[in-house]
């Protein structure tokens, strides 16, 4: 059977995601562990994001989404800062809002409102959907296993956005092209950590060697349930997961639905050589169909 651009190696990504789309000795896999639990919605991220990346402004709206004023991520918004309120403060948390009450500061004791705020991004899957149908080759896997979109060859077709189970990338209206966060793969290239991990003052955006954040991050779940934040959980760490992983995951402190993020995201294409085995298949007996049928039916 003849291979088709799904089947070309580097495409369909195992683990190992520099590895499996050629480069022979790559550097350790990168990326980004978001710890939400320290995040404080400075939003120092997209700013910084924004500034290195010479991103244009993304309207500075008032949403009625708490302080959010981006709404997700887009093709302006490589970095977004969800605000989600709630009247479910975390384990010993005293908001400063709640009634006066016996038990507040207790584990699981106060009540009133809490902000959930969480800094999202492009999840640099291992197995990337937009990676297996982009046609031009606009966007590749980098040495550092993360994925990124080179804009000048880019034809603007949006299989891509179709296709990514998170509903990151995203097309800019002036131009036609797709956008997203690089993981400042410039800066990579030259040592530098990406610019939001550097001006995050809480270390909430934490970037390294995956494998070592994936140990950190195990350290932080286990620490804060000691502390009675039993809610605490990981999202996109597992790389038995629909997407084998994300490059970029993180620990939040609720439902990921409740962060807006799919519980269960699976890779899009995954069933795509199948079907287009399938197809081959079906055409093919369809073609022998139509031979015989013009042979038996030129022989009468
Ligand atoms: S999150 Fe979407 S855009 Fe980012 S690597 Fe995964 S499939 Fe591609
Ligand atoms: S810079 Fe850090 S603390 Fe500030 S909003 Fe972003 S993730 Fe949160």
């Amino acid at each position: 059977m003849s291979l088709t651009w799904l089947d070309m190696p580097g495409l369909r990504n195992g683990q190992d995601a520099a590895k499996g789309s050629g480069y022979d000795d790559p550097p350790p896999r990168m990326g980004f562990f978001t710890d939400t639990s320290v995040c404080i919605g400075c939003k120092a991220c997209e700013v910084a994001c924004k500034e290195w990346n010479q991103i244009p402004e993304d309207g500075l709206n008032w949403t009625g989404m708490s302080y959010d004023n981006t709404e997700g991520l887009g093709a302006d918004s490589w970095r977004h800062v969800a605000f989600i309120e709630q009247t479910k403060p975390m384990a010993g948390q005293v908001t400063g809002s709640e009634q006066p009450q016996t038990g507040a500061g207790e584990p699981g004791q106060a009540e009133g409102v809490r902000w959930l705020m969480a800094s999202d991004v492009c999840k640099h899957c291992t197995e990337a959907a937009c990676l297996d149908v982009c046609p031009t080759g606009s966007l590749f896997r980098t040495e550092f296993g993360t994925v990124v979109v080179q804009e000048d060859i880019c034809n603007g077709c949006g299989y891509c956005v179709s296709a990514c189970p998170y509903g990151v990338i995203d097309q800019r209206p002036d131009d036609g092209r797709m956008w997203k966060c690089t993981l400042c793969y410039d800066r990579l290239s030259v040592g530098q950590e990406p610019a939001c991990a550097k001006a995050c003052p809480t270390d909430s955006i934490q970037f390294g060697p995956l494998d070592e954040l994936r140990a950190k991050a195990d350290e932080r779940v286990q620490q804060l349930h000691r502390d009675g934040v039993m809610d605490a959980r990981l999202y996109g760490n597992d790389p038995d997961d629909g997407v084998g992983g994300d490059g970029a995951f993180f620990l939040l402190l609720d439902e990921p639905e409740v962060y807006g993020l799919p519980p269960d995201p699976v890779v899009t294409t995954r069933d795509l050589p199948r079907m287009w085995r399938r197809a081959a298949a079906a055409t093919g007996a369809l073609a022998a169909a139509v031979a015989v049928a013009f042979v038996t039916g030129g022989a009468r």
